[in-house]
């Protein structure tokens, strides 16, 4: 019966399949666009041969069952660095951790299909991107789970859930199984968190990328479906995370002009959740973390939307997060800088989003530091000045040390700093008595000028000619 509704369902809507099976590599199964592992295959392969200017393609590890889990990397390969010299920004996208969540796994599949469709079409702000970020997307990190149309991957040698008399054999639900408070959430954690933190080969080929491939990146959003809404750190606890300034401050944009969808913290937005891969991506990793969930209302017979459609608004939110991606951390400009009396009194402007802690400035030689300011907080989007004291050295380099964002995981940067020129040393402070010396004198010789001149005037009060010094000791 069910075959039939399909079947008449797919004559109802065929002209728009039509269309649709050029963007969309899956098939209609029950109310979903479902695309399996073998089509992502064909697909990310397909892309790869055909944009080896802009793809990368590659197996970071396997499933339970021996999948390979797909990495696919897009940037302007004929660009080392962004234009300016600098390193490339890095973003972390994944989808698919849970196999039956097939809308989420489509928005990571179709933002990777945007930026290759608009490069090749030479849209700007697609080659903007792809000349200044790199998009590391993996779309499907539980293919046995999205084969057999589950939440868990296909480790059925362990109970679901421990406390339970029988073991109950339903896999691994792979968003309990990261290394960050694993099965700590109180009441015991429904799911199946596995037999310990990253047990499982999936999370552990996805935690090994982080760790190696894209440490430095400045956003990481994981995707999933369930609720429309998008949750930032925690799941663990119901306090805002370190950085909430920034997800709040991307809240306020998303809403005022993109999206109206509910940005929260998960463990308010949802409920409390432990070993996510999003608080391992924000607590260990030090990652923006976003989970985009999309809701689950998906191509009712008679009703099929195109994918892009469908995901447009969703997909909007991604391209805003990726354009500005820049401003996701503290990026610190010195914007003054003296030296007095080996004090030094410098303003550093914080052009981006996020705020950071323990910040200093300081004077290296190669990687030994001579000489750093006291430590101190730049707030995001403002100004700080700083004064410290006892700077007295030569010869070396001038550096800003800080974090890239508040929490304690974040990576550090130590960036060269250009502070303008200023005068240090013995022949730079006889230089500056020098110069206060005759700007002191100024005064003096003024007087004495204008004397010389009187002198030679007529005189206008008409005084009595006072012989000048000089000419009485002559
Ligand atoms: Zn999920």
């Amino acid at each position: 019966m069910r075959g039939l509704a399909i079947f008449l369902a797919v004559l109802i809507v065929a002209p728009t399949l039509v269309t649709a099976e050029q963007n969309w590599p899956g098939e209609p199964v029950d109310n979903h666009l479902y695309m399996s592992w073998a089509a992502l295959t064909q697909e990310v392969n397909t892309w790869a041969d055909d944009n080896p200017d802009i793809v990368e393609l590659s197996s970071i590890g396997q499933s339970f069952l021996g999948k390979d889990l797909w990495m696919v990397v897009l940037s302007d390969w004929s660009m080392e660095t962004k234009s300016d010299g600098s390193a490339k920004e890095i973003i972390y996208i994944d989808g698919g951790h849970h196999g039956n969540e097939y809308l989420g796994t489509a928005l990571a599949w179709l933002t990777a299909k945007w930026y290759i469709n608009e490069w090749n079409a030479q849209n700007a702000e697609a080659i903007g991107v792809l000349q200044s970020t790199e998009l590391h997307i993996l779309i499907m990190l539980n293919p046995d789970g999205n084969d057999f149309d589950t939440r868990h991957n296909q480790n059925l040698t362990t109970a679901a859930n421990p406390f339970a008399s029988e073991p109950v054999p339903t896999g691994i639900d792979l968003n309990r199984n990261y290394d960050h408070f694993w099965d700590d959430c109180s009441p015991s954690d429904p799911f199946a968190p596995g037999t310990g933190p990253f047990s499982e080969p999936e999370t552990r080929a996805n935690a090994n990328y982080m760790n190696t491939a894209v440490q430095d990146a400045d956003l990481y959003v994981t995707m999933h479906t369930g609720v429309w809404i998008m949750l930032y750190p925690w799941g663990k606890w119901p306090q805002q995370p370190p950085d909430w300034e920034l997800f709040h401050g991307i809240r306020e944009e998303v809403n005022a002009g993109i999206s109206d969808i509910p940005i929260q913290n998960a463990n308010q937005g949802l409920y409390p959740n432990c070993g996510t891969s999003r608080d391992y991506g924000y607590g260990v990793m030090g990652f923006p973390t976003f989970t985009f969930e999309t809701d689950d209302d998906q191509f009712l017979p008679g009703t099929f939307e195109d994918v892009n459609q469908r995901l447009g608004e969703e997909l909007d939110v991604m391209r805003y997060l990726i354009d500005n991606i820049w401003y996701w951390r503290a990026r610190l400009v010195v914007e003054s800088f003296s030296l007095v009396d080996e004090k030094v009194t410098f303003t550093v402007n914080n052009l981006g989003r996020a705020s950071t802690q323990n910040a200093t400035l300081q004077y290296v030689d190669g990687n030994k530091i001579l000489w750093e300011s006291d430590n101190f907080t730049a707030n995001a989007s403002s100004t700080t000045t700083i004064t410290s004291d006892g700077f007295d050295f030569e010869d070396g380099e001038w550096r800003l040390s800080y974090q890239k964002r508040v929490v304690h995981s974040s990576q550090w940067v130590n960036e060269s700093v250009d502070v303008g020129n200023y005068e240090v040393g013995f022949f730079a402070q006889s230089l500056e008595t020098l110069v206060w010396a005759l700007q002191a004198g100024a005064i003096p010789l003024f007087v004495i000028g204008f004397a010389f001149w009187w002198s030679r005037e007529e005189k206008p009060f008409d005084l009595e000619e006072i012989p000048l010094e000089a000419e009485i000791l002559d």
